[in-house]
């Protein structure tokens, strides 16, 4: 077994007294950078380059970035809930480590710009003025070619500047247009 013991802190991340969504952030006691280009291949939908240390997916509402020694999960209700995606993950690393012999690793340098590729960068606020009732829907448009990701008005605020260059950056290098 790879994975033993993980530890787990639950981060609240609105200010609201009554929030209940929190950020899972679960410390793992052995290193797995060896294990990503496995989970990659198992991990379906996932965004991984080999070589970075971090592998990006989603999952039931939640983003999960899985890196060398952490793995961190979004928009978690509660402490039940972080448990049990904790023991999911520890099993399913395990087991992924367990199988790596069977298992064809994805060694790709390039990353296929995805949705939630695409997503990360963006606000994230679910305002609409892109025409599109979420930013997830945007993403999914933009990646599919249908709109441009020039539609989204409050990237051009100068609080998304950082986000607004990373991302222009990668549709760029999978050959988008960005103005
Ligand atoms: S305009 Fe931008 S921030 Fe607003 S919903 Fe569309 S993608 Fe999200």
């Amino acid at each position: 077994m790879l994975l033993e013991k993980v530890h787990l802190n639950l981060v609240n991340i609105e200010c609201m007294p009554t929030s209940i969504k929190f950020n899972a952030i679960i410390d793992l006691d052995a290193d797995i950078a060896d294990l990503l280009p496995y989970l990659a291949t198992e991990i379906r939908g996932c965004t991984y380059i080999h070589g970075s240390d971090e592998l990006n997916y989603m999952e039931r509402g939640h983003i999960i970035a899985i890196r060398p020694r952490q793995v961190t999960v979004t928009a978690v209700k509660d402490e039940e809930e972080a448990r049990q995606i904790c023991e999911d993950l520890k099993n399913m690393i395990n087991k992924v480590h367990q199988q790596r012999d069977t298992i064809a690793p994805t060694l790709r340098k390039q990353a296929r710009l995805d949705p939630l590729t695409v997503y990360r960068e963006l606000p994230r606020t679910n305002c609409g003025e892109c025409g599109e009732a979420t930013c997830m829907a945007f993403a999914a448009r933009v990646v599919s070619r249908e709109l441009p990701v020039n539609l989204c008005s409050p990237m051009l605020q100068n609080e998304y500047g950082d986000n607004r260059e990373r991302l222009w950056e990668l549709l760029r290098q999978a050959e988008y247009e960005v103005d």
